[in-house]
Formats: structure tokens, C-alpha cells, sequence
């Protein structure tokens, strides 16, 4: 049977890797990268020599046409992103979508998607912020432009945490705009998570814009932002 592995990696820590993945991925005859140097890293620390492709939101079908190739000389291989969960803001699911299309009918015997688990950045900011994350809202990116707007009118109102992406360009401007909508809520902002430069901050929008205002050095890296929710 052949088998598509799809490995959660690190999202900074290179240890924070299971011995599960390290085993698939020195066991795969195929390693699909979102950017295979990102990847080498990971396989270099862990002295895996497996061949690699890159495979990203703007491959082409001819890419997907060569996965179909191998899978059909029963080829196994892992999917990976630069960071974490595949598939969570990042590419993956379109592929995945297509292979079931076209081998997966269920109960198939010959070919199976199999999702080894580790680091999700998400859940990882969500576990250190005390904000009750029984049940939460995930948007991603959020858009730079269309529907900015209501999704902050969403947030809120928002009856559950709200949990998003962030990029360091985005930042300010993002608090600017939590701080116009709701200037009162508590937000936790985790930085760098896993990282030498790791910080979990915390305060109103008001209060976490004055932080970065007078450490403009902190507006770095990766953020995971989380908004308590409506009480
Ligand atoms: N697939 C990844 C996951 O499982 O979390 C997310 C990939 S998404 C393209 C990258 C975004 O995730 C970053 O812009 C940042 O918002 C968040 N992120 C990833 N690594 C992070 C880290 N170490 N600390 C904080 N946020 C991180």
C-alpha cells in the first residue's frame, strides 16, 4: 500500500520534532517541501538523506500529475511545510484534495493519507496565554483588505477567543485597529514561540501599542495573536 505522510515539523525549535516523524522521514522515498532549504535543516540535524521536491501553493499541475506518477510506482512519501502542521495556513490541503480525487475512493486498500502529529503554532500560543481555550476561533491570516473590517466587527463581538497570524509588517497596524474596535479586551500576543527571542506578552491593544512603540526592536519574527472573548 502505498502511503503519503503528512509530518508536522518544527516552528523554531529543531528538537521539537517527534520520533515518529524523524522515522518517517528517514524511511520515505520522497520528502515534498514547501522550500526544500528550509527542510535540509531539519533532515540535517537529524542526518536524513532522503531526495526532496518542492511543492508550494503556486505549483503547477504538472506537479501534481509527477506525485500521481509516484504514487502510482507505489512510491511513499512524507508532505512537509516550513513550519509546523501542514495544511494550517499553509499548502497542502489542495493536494491532498486532488490525490483523494483521484486514488481515494473510501476503504481503498492501495493507497492511504496518514497524519503524523507535532508542532502547531496555534496551539502551542493558545496553551501558554490563560485564556480559556476549551473552544476558540482560528482565522488564519486575517485579509489585508476586503473584509478587513467586518472580521474585526466579528472579533468583537466574538462569544469565543479568537486566535490569528500575524506578521511583523501587519502588527501595528492590526493592534491599531483591535484598539479602535475594542479598546477594553485583553489580548496575549505570542512571539518568536520555540525561539531564542520567544515572548508572550499581554494587555489591551492600547497597552501592547505602547509596548511596541517603545521596543520597536520586539516588532520582529512570527506572532500569534489571541483576543479574549465577549463576557
Ligand atoms: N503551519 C504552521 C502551523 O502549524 O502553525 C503555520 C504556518 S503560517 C504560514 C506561519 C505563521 O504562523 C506565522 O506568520 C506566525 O503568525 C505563525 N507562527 C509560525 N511559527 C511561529 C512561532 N514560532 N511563533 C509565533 N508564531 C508563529
Amino acid at each position: 500500500m502505498t502511503k503519503l505522510y503528512i509530518v508536522a515539523t518544527p516552528i523554531g525549535n529543531l528538537e521539537d520534532v517527534t520520533f515518529r516523524a524523524v522515522r518517517i522521514l528517514g524511511e520515505v522515498d520522497l520528502i515534498l517541501c514547501e522550500d526544500t532549504r528550509v527542510t535540509k535543516k531539519l533532515l540535517q540535524k537529524y542526518n536524513i538523506n532522503k531526495p526532496t521536491l518542492s511543492y508550494h501553493q503556486h505549483s503547477k499541475l504538472s506537479k501534481t500529475e509527477k506525485i500521481f506518477d509516484l504514487i502510482e510506482e507505489g512510491k511513499d512519501i512524507a508532505l512537509v511545510s516550513d513550519a509546523g502542521t501542514p495544511t494550517i495556513s499553509d499548502p497542502g490541503s489542495k493536494l491532498i484534495s486532488q490525490i483523494r480525487e483521484e486514488f481515494g475512493t473510501p476503504g481503498s486498500k492501495s493507497f492511504e493519507i496518514i497524519p503524523i502529529p507535532g508542532a502547531n503554532a496555534l496551539t502551542t500560543a493558545l496553551s501558554v496565554s490563560g485564556l480559556e481555550a476549551d473552544k476558540f476561533v482560528f482565522l488564519g491570516f486575517l485579509p489585508h483588505k476586503k473584509g478587513r473590517q467586518t472580521l474585526f466587527k466579528e472579533i468583537a463581538e466574538s462569544k469565543r477567543v479568537v486566535v490569528f497570524y500575524e506578521s511583523p509588517y501587519r502588527i501595528i497596524k492590526t493592534l491599531n485597529s483591535l484598539n479602535q474596535y475594542i479598546p477594553g479586551k485583553k489580548i496575549v500576543i505570542a512571539r518568536e514561540l520555540t525561539k531564542i527571542y520567544e515572548e508572550i506578552v499581554f494587555g489591551t491593544a492600547e497597552e501592547l501599542l505602547e509596548y511596541f512603540e517603545t521596543n520597536p526592536d520586539k516588532i520582529k519574527g512570527e506572532f500569534v495573536v489571541m483576543v479574549d472573548k465577549l463576557n
